[in-house]
C-alpha cells in the first residue's frame, strides 16, 4: 500500500459559491494534511450539481492520491456527493442495513418519524467503507480505487464543521496510509513593517522550497512562516534551522513573537509578572481592546468573575485586593465622561477630542481614576480632529513627559461625517477619508502618544487595527 503523498479538497455546496457560507472546511482539512506531510496543490469549490461534482472529482482523481469531499451528504435532493462518486466509479448504490437500522433507532430515540429521504444517508457502494458519524445523521465514506494504475482514495465528510472535525480526525485520518514525514513550522510575528517590506527584507529566501518561507498579512501584523518537511520532526527542525536563524536575523527587532504567541496574552502576562494593572479608555476601539485583554486573562472566568491577580505582591494585602489585569475600562467619546474621569475641562473646551494632548490627558486620567499602574486611551474622530505631522516632546503638568510622535491639531471642520484633508499626513488612497486615531499610554514615568492614519476599510477593521496597535504600544511600555 503506497502512502498518500498528494491530496486535494472539493468543498460541495452552492452556498459556498454564493458567498453565503465561508468555506472553512477546506482550510481545516488542508492545514491538517500539510501537518502530516501531504502536499495539497489544488482545492475546488463546486455547487450542488451532480455533473459538476463529477467533473471536479474526475479531474482531482487524475492528479491527486487523496480526494476529500466535504458537504452534500444530507438527506435532500440537492445533496449529491454520494451520487456523483457512484457515477464516476460506475458503481451501484445500495442501502446498508446496519446504517438503516442505526438511523431508524436514532430517530426513534428522539420520538421522531424518519422521513424516507433520510434512507439516502444509508447508501453505500461496493468499494466504500463507512465512516461512522455519532454526532450527526450523515455517515461518510472512505473509498479505495485504482486510477491509471495508481492507488487513489476518496473521503467524504459532512458539511457541518463540528461533524466534519470529528469524522476527519477520528475516522478518516487513522484509516489512511499517510506518509511518515513531519512538518516543522516556525512562525515569526512582526509589527511595524508592511508585507512588501518584509518580502523585500527576506529577498530570495521566499523562492526556496524545503524549507519554504512565506509571508502572511494578519490583524496582529505580518507573519513569516518557515516550514520544513522530513522523515521525523527532529530532522525537519534541523533542516529548517539555518533558514530560521537567517530569517530571525533579517527581521530583527520587528519580531514581537513566534508560533502560538498571542499579543493580548503577552500584555496580560507582562502585567501579571509585574503585579501591575491597566486602565482602559476606548474611544476608537469601542470595547474591542478590553475584549481582547479580558479574553487573555486567566483570572477572569466565564461568568466574568475575577480571581486575585497572581504575581509578586508589592504590598502585604495586595494579593487579596488586586483582581484581574484590567482594573477598569470605559468606552468614551464625550465631554461628560472624559471630564468625569478627570480630563481638564479647559483642554476639552479648547481642543478637539482626538488631539494628542486630550488623548494623553485621558490616558493619565483613566489611570488615576481606576488607580492603575498603566493607562491606555485611544480616540478617533468623535469630532473632527486632524493634524499635521511633526516629532516633538512636550512636558505636561500632571502628565509627565509626553512623547509626541506624530501630531498636532488642526481646526475643526464644520461638516459632520466628512473629515477634512490631513495636512502633512501620508496619503493612503483618498486622503480625505483617512481616519486619524491617537493612542496614548500613561505610566508613572510619563505618557507616550502615537498617531495612526487608517484607510477607509470599515469600522470593524479600523477598531481591530487600533486595538492591536494599542496592544503593541502596551507591550513596548511593559518591556
Ligand atoms: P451539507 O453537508 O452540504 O448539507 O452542509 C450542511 C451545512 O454545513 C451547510 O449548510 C453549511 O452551513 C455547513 N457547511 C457546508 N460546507 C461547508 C464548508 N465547506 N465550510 C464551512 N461550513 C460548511
Ligand atoms: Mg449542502
Amino acid at each position: 500500500m503506497n502512502s498518500v503523498r498528494s491530496a486535494e479538497v472539493i468543498a460541495v455546496g452552492t452556498e459556498l459559491l454564493l458567498g453565503e457560507v465561508v468555506d472553512t472546511n477546506s482550510a481545516r482539512v488542508a492545514a491538517d494534511l500539510a501537518e502530516v506531510g501531504v502536499d495539497v496543490y489544488w482545492s475546488q469549490r463546486v455547487g450542488d450539481n451532480q455533473a459538476r461534482i463529477m467533473a471536479a472529482l474526475d479531474a482531482a482523481l487524475e492528479r491527486s492520491d487523496l480526494v476529500v469531499l466535504t458537504g452534500g451528504l444530507g438527506p435532500t435532493d440537492d445533496d449529491l456527493t454520494r451520487e456523483a462518486i457512484a457515477a464516476v466509479l460506475g458503481e451501484p448504490q445500495t442501502v446498508d442495513p446496519e446504517i438503516e437500522a442505526w438511523l431508524r433507532r436514532r430517530f426513534a430515540a428522539n420520538d421522531r418519524h424518519m422521513p424516507e429521504s433520510n434512507l439516502r444517508q444509508a447508501h453505500v457502494i461496493p468499494s466504500s467503507e463507512v465512516l461512522p458519524n455519532p454526532v450527526g445523521t450523515a455517515p461518510g465514506w472512505l473509498v479505495r480505487l485504482t486510477r491509471g494504475g495508481k492507488e487513489r482514495y476518496i473521503v467524504t465528510l459532512p458539511g457541518p464543521p463540528r461533524e466534519l472535525e470529528r469524522m476527519w480526525h477520528q475516522e478518516a485520518l487513522p484509516r489512511l496510509p499517510l506518509p511518515g514525514s513531519k512538518l516543522f513550522v516556525r512562525t515569526f510575528k512582526t509589527i511595524g513593517i508592511g508585507e512588501s517590506l518584509v518580502a523585500e527584507t527576506l529577498g530570495e529566501l521566499t523562492d526556496q522550497a524545503n524549507p519554504s518561507v512565506a509571508t502572511y498579512a494578519k490583524a496582529d501584523g505580518v507573519h513569516v512562516r518557515v516550514a520544513a518537511k522530513a522523515d521525523d520532526l527532529d530532522r525537519a527542525a534541523a533542516l529548517a534551522q539555518p533558514t530560521v536563524e537567517t530569517v530571525a536575523a533579517k527581521l530583527g527587532d520587528s519580531v514581537w513573537g513566534t508560533d502560538a504567541d498571542d499579543l493580548p496574552r503577552i500584555v496580560v502576562s507582562a502585567l501579571r509578572e509585574r503585579g501591575q494593572r491597566l486602565a482602559v479608555a476606548e474611544g476608537s476601539t469601542g470595547g474591542v481592546l478590553t475584549g481582547y485583554l479580558v479574553g487573555a486573562d486567566d483570572s477572569v472566568d466565564q461568568l466574568g468573575r475575577l480571581t486575585p491577580l497572581s504575581g509578586r505582591p508589592t504590598a502585604p494585602d495586595q494579593a487579596v485586593r488586586r483582581f484581574g489585569a484590567v482594573s477598569g475600562s470605559v468606552i468614551t467619546c464625550d465631554l461628560e465622561t472624559m471630564r468625569a474621569l478627570g480630563v481638564p475641562l479647559g483642554l476639552l473646551q479648547k481642543l478637539p477630542y482626538g488631539a494628542v494632548e486630550v488623548v494623553a490627558a485621558l490616558a493619565a486620567a483613566v489611570r488615576a481614576f481606576f488607580k492603575a499602574d498603566l493607562g491606555v486611551a485611544n480616540l478617533g474622530p468623535c469630532v473632527p480632529v486632524l493634524a499635521a505631522s511633526n516629532d516633538a516632546s512636550i512636558a505636561e503638568p500632571g502628565v509627565g513627559k509626553l512623547t509626541r510622535m506624530q501630531a498636532s491639531v488642526a481646526p475643526q471642520s464644520g461638516r459632520p461625517g466628512v473629515l477634512p484633508a490631513v495636512p502633512g499626513a501620508k496619503p493612503v488612497g483618498d486622503d480625505r477619508t483617512i481616519t486619524r486615531v491617537v493612542i496614548a499610554i500613561a505610566t508613572a514615568s510619563g505618557t507616550s502618544v502615537k498617531t495612526l492614519d487608517l484607510p477607509p476599510l470599515g469600522g470593524p477593521w479600523q477598531r481591530e487595527r487600533s486595538a492591536f496597535t494599542s496592544l503593541h504600544l502596551l507591550r513596548s511600555a511593559l518591556r
